[in-house]
């Protein structure tokens, strides 16, 4: 069944939650709430299972997300690929850093396609009676008294008491023109393409990032035998450079890392992915994900956050905190990010020296940085407002109601 499908001819006009965008971030906040027993119109215009370029390392703070929303057990974790830390190969020094830890510990994170990550999430959400999945395009936000409104390409008018904004960061200026955005770092472009084949050697336990000139090559395994190879481009240093010249620059280190390839797919292209932030949010609306922050992705942070502010916004909604509360909230868990972000951008993208050196002699205390960090995010929560026994009489009321029987 594809998006758009489900429940057919129940594209009502009133929910209490609609939510604009379903990647990561809205496909999760949809499955909370649905879960929750809340009415929910889930609105994309992309056909969902779709390749998304995406380096695809799910940090294992998106794993603890994962396992507190009840998504990682099952199809997710079966596909999921440990990694236990990163190899960085630098042009001009011969011997990479390894910044791994012992495959006795907990993974660093896991290589996951993100077809498999986002149709699974959408599987769970079909399952949910009371939320609406719209294979539709909103083009105009409004809100009145205490309502928002939403315009939509194909279904009209629609209306809710509450909106996600989940519509990522090229889409977010288009809705609200209003709000100014904050650029941190200079402008890059992203792409990414995927291999089957085989290891020459054992399969490597690590991300391997290869720093060149006009910027890095990432090799994320996602299993035995496939990898996603993922390139973070200076936009400057590669406007001289065709795309087919940089794809072979990319096969080429695919072949130096010792992965020979025997099917590729074909090459998708993002656009910009500079970091860039919301200077503050709407508020009448919860943005989460890359809509209300995008980080370099050359952090692998970006799933990380879309499941983290779906989370706090869901809760947010559930307790009744309105999107300001729920901004000072994201904040705390923003800010650990962006920290994260900037080592790794200044050691990988600026080839900060020092940070190199300190890297290269004491490998254990980055990690314990890292650690610190990390120990600084915001724990998931339990979701202990998904009340069974209410979903249970909520969705027997919904579909009870006269309306309901009028709808279809
Ligand atoms: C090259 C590259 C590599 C990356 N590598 C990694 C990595 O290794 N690890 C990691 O964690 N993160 C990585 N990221 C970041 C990660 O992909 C994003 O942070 C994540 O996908 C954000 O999810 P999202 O749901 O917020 O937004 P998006 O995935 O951007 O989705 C937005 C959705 O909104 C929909 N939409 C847009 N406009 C409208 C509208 N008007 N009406 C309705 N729907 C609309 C779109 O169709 C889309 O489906 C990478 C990103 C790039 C570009």
């Amino acid at each position: 069944m594809s998006f758009g499908e489900h429940i057919s001819g129940m594209s009502n006009d009133y929910n209490e939650v609609s939510i604009i965008g379903g990647s990561l971030s809205g496909v999760v906040a949809a499955f909370l709430l649905g879960k929750a027993g809340k009415r929910v119109s889930l609105i994309d215009p992309q056909q969902f299972p779709r390749k998304k370029a995406c380096g695809e390392g799910l940090s294992s703070l998106g794993v603890s997300y994962l396992k507190s929303m009840g998504l990682w057990e099952g199809e997710i974790s079966n596909h999921a690929y440990p990694f236990y830390g990163y190899t960085l190969q630098f042009s001009s020094r011969k011997s990479p850093i390894e910044l791994t830890r012992s495959p006795l510990e907990q993974p660093q994170g896991y290589g996951i396609s993100r077809i498999v990550l986002d149709t699974t999430v959408h599987d769970r959400v079909r399952e949910l009676p009371n939320v609406t999945l719209m294979n539709d395009a909103v083009h105009q936000v409004s809100f009145e008294g205490s309502r928002a409104y939403i315009e939509t390409q194909k279904c009209g008018k629609l209306s809710s008491d509450h909106l996600i904004i989940a519509c990522g960061a090229r889409s977010v200026s288009k809705l609200f023109p209003g709000l100014s955005v904050r650029d941190h770092a200079g402008p890059r472009f992203g792409m990414a393409f995927w291999c089957e084949g085989a290891w020459r050697e054992s399969p490597p336990d690590t991300v391997q990032i290869f720093n060149r000139t006009e910027g890095q090559y990432i090799i994320t395994p996602l299993g035995e035998s496939s990898v996603n190879m993922s390139l973070l481009l200076e936009k400057n240093k590669t406007c001289s450079l065709k795309k087919e010249e940089v794809i072979r620059r990319a096969r080429e280190i695919l072949q130096e890392a010792g992965f020979i390839t025997t099917v590729e797919s074909e090459t998708l292209a993002a656009s910009e992915i500079h970091s860039a932030r919301l200077q503050h949010g709407n508020s009448r609306a919860y943005f989460i994900g890359d809509a209300i922050e995008r980080f370099d992705p050359i952090s692998g942070m970006g799933m990380a956050h879309a499941l983290y502010s779906a989370s706090r916004a869901v809760s947010a909604i559930s307790h009744g905190e309105p999107p300001s509360h729920y901004i000072n909230e994201r904040e705390v868990g923003a800010s650990v990010i962006r920290k994260l972000t900037s080592m790794s951008y200044a050691l990988n993208v600026k080839q900060d020296w020092m940070l190199y050196q300190l890297i290269r002699r004491a490998p254990q205390m980055a990690f314990q940085v890292m650690d610190m960090l990390k120990g600084k995010f915001p724990k998931p929560q339990h979701h202990d407002f998904i009340e069974l026994e209410k979903v249970r009489s909520c969705t027997k009321a919904y579909f009870s109601s006269p309306t309901y029987e009028e709808r279809v």
